[in-house]
């Protein structure tokens, strides 16, 4: 298929924003966390959906261009952004839905930390994330997840319950389980890490009480619990 086709096909069927190096947001976009990276990607697909990220991995394939996938963009060797490919930036699939009944918690693969812990933290609810509240869930979690909670929670992807996962060939499988248990109650995730799957585009994971100032709740009251990455508390509260 030629170019021209493959970016007409991508351009009916994307609804978030596609950017070219000539558009006025194209430096914006282009830019991660860590500011020495430079990197020039041939386009930005700025998702807004599922079928927007199968649809630029669907072009990518086709026409053979290299592939990053962007969440928070902390990666520090920038392995978010490359020269000359596409660029799959999910920041703006934010969706968060807080189950407080069965504690879990199902986010896009937009969601950064602080965000995700503004919903839980509603419900005297967390998900054993990170420190830094600008950092991406999802980069996070396929990283393994050490923060806050760590010591009493294990790592965020400890408590990783499924993934929604679009394939190197651009097909959306929903909730795929991890297979292989890590520790006990806890769950591992080789979902979104394999060869095969470039890109998760929601996780959902299981989420622990813990106190709140002014909604102390229960079992975990007081100072043996901790404070969250959105910071709320003190971090001499920090002593589980
Ligand atoms: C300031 C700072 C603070 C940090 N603090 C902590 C911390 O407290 N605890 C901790 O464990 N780590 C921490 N890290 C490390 C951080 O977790 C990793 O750098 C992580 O990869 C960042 O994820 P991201 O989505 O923000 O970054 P990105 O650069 O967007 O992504 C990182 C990697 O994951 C891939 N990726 C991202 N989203 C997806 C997806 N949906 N599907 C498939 N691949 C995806 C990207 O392609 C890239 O390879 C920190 C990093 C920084 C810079």
């Amino acid at each position: 298929m030629s170019e021209d086709r493959a970016l007409s096909e991508l351009e009916a069927s994307f609804a978030g924003d596609l950017v070219p190096p000539d558009d006025a947001t194209y430096d914006r976009h282009r830019a991660v966390w860590n500011g020495s990276i430079d990197r020039h990607p041939a386009l930005i697909a700025r998702c807004i959906r599922a079928s927007d990220v199968s649809a630029a991995v669907t072009f990518a394939r086709r026409i053979g261009l290299p592939l990053a996938i962007k969440g928070g963009g902390h990666s520090f060797p920038g392995q978010s952004v490359c020269d000359d490919g596409i660029v799959i930036d999910l920041g703006e699939m934010k969706g968060i839905d807080i189950d407080p009944q069965a504690r879990t918690a199902r986010a896009e693969a937009g969601v950064l930390l602080g965000e995700l812990d503004h919903e839980t933290q509603a419900y005297g609810l967390a998900v054993p994330a990170g420190i830094v509240t600008h950092t991406g869930l999802a980069g996070l979690t396929l990283g393994g997840g050490i923060g806050w909670l760590q010591r009493k929670y294990g790592l965020t992807i400890d408590q990783l319950l499924s993934v929604d996962l679009i394939t190197a060939e651009g097909e959306l499988v929903k909730r795929v389980k991890p297979r292989t248990p890590i520790s006990s109650g806890a769950s591992a995730a080789e979902a979104g890490t394999s060869a095969s799957s470039p890109s998760s585009s929601s996780t959902s994971t299981r989420s622990v009480r813990i106190w709140l100032p002014g909604r102390c709740s229960g079992r975990l009251r007081s100072r043996r619990t901790c404070c969250a990455s959105t910071g709320i508390g003190s971090p001499r509260r920090r002593t589980i």
